[in-house]
């Protein structure tokens, strides 16, 4: 199964002071490499969806996206974090661009770069998560089939894009990314553990892939937009991925071996239980009766040590004392293996 987190880039990842337009403003916000951190351990890709209508409106140009998002990746890998795709639409149907003024399904709350995303890695998108601040990425996320977090950011900044459309709710609301990985995992631990079955709703939702791309091969570094899916006069790229480094992707677990993997967790997990259940109140009896049993033979043989006729009656008492404890003893783990 392959599984993705989108993540929305803007005061999700990093500080939106608005239009960033040089990597001197990439500034990422707390925890952020945590949270990518424990998602790449879950098991889930991380895959930025972004909107920059920037580019569309001349305020910066691809180039100087790319430098964006080559420092946002420097910031993370200092953090020991790694993005597996940063996706991206230049389109906006106001640009003052001509090549980008257009409408594109590429950009959010149309789905089509998680649709993108999905068809380009092989993704199943009934087990994918969208995080982001605003109503269009939680809308973008549902209409792809996944399910949604919304995340509210407290900050001093001007938040225009959490005073959006309410109307769009998303499954879950957090303060930030860290409490939205950890509802992730979470969701994706019951799952594995219970086996729950696909909710059908997200998948009668799921809109079909983009018909583009072949899955499980490795994305281009710039892959065309599908022309039937957009208005634009020219196609233009969509989407940016980082070259992958082989040994990530590589090492992720194949079917065999998280069943293998499942497997030996349940096995663990029954094998503690045992442990747990073989403790018993008749064995702790049992095994005090045996101490005590032999304590008294102990004191009987001294007894009979000190060639006191007194003495020999005493250590008799004794051995009988000794021979009750036993069989009292024997019969507790009797009692216990029969259970
Ligand atoms: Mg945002």
């Amino acid at each position: 199964m392959n599984k993705a987190v989108f993540i929305d880039r803007d005061n999700t990842i990093i500080d939106d002071p608005g239009y960033i337009s040089d990597p001197n403003g990439v500034k990422l916000l707390p925890g952020v490499e945590l949270a990518i951190k424990s998602l790449a351990q879950a098991g889930f890709k991380n895959i930025v969806c972004t909107n920059q209508s920037g580019i569309a409106r001349g305020m910066f140009t691809e180039d100087d996206l790319d430098k964006i998002h080559a420092e946002l990746r420097r910031q993370l890998a200092d953090k020991g974090a790694r993005l597996d795709a940063i996706y991206y639409c230049p389109y906006h149907p106001q640009g003052t661009v001509d090549k980008y003024a257009c409408e594109s399904d590429m950009r959010k709350p149309k789905p089509g770069m998680l649709l993108k995303a999905a068809s380009d890695r092989g993704l199943d998108l009934a087990e994918c998560w969208m995080v982001g601040d605003s109503a269009r990425d939680i809308e973008a996320g549902q209409r792809a089939g996944c399910r949604t977090i919304r995340v509210r950011i407290v900050s001093d900044a001007p938040q225009g894009s959490q005073q959006d459309d309410e109307s769009v709710q998303a499954d879950f609301t957090v303060r930030n990314l860290v409490e939205a990985a950890r509802i992730i995992v979470r969701e994706a631990d019951r799952t594995d553990t219970w086996e729950t079955p696909t909710p059908a709703a997200a998948i009668a939702t799921a809109p079909p892939a983009v018909p583009t791309a072949t899955q499980g091969t490795p994305p281009p570094a710039t892959t065309p937009q599908a022309q039937e899916q957009t208005a634009c006069p020219e196609p233009a790229t969509a989407s940016q991925t980082e070259p992958q480094p082989p040994t990530e992707t590589d090492d992720a677990p194949s079917e065999d071996q998280k069943v293998r993997m499942e497997i030996l967790t349940h096995v663990r997990r029954m094998s503690r239980n045992s442990e747990i259940e073989e403790f018993s109140f008749m064995k702790l009896a049992g095994g005090v009766m045996q101490l005590f049993a032999l304590l008294a033979l102990l004191v009987a043989v001294i007894c009979i040590l000190g060639n006191d006729v007194e003495k020999v009656s005493i250590a008799t008492f004794w051995a009988i004392i000794s021979v009750s404890l036993q069989t009292m003893a024997l019969t507790f783990f009797t009692i216990q293996r029969n259970k």
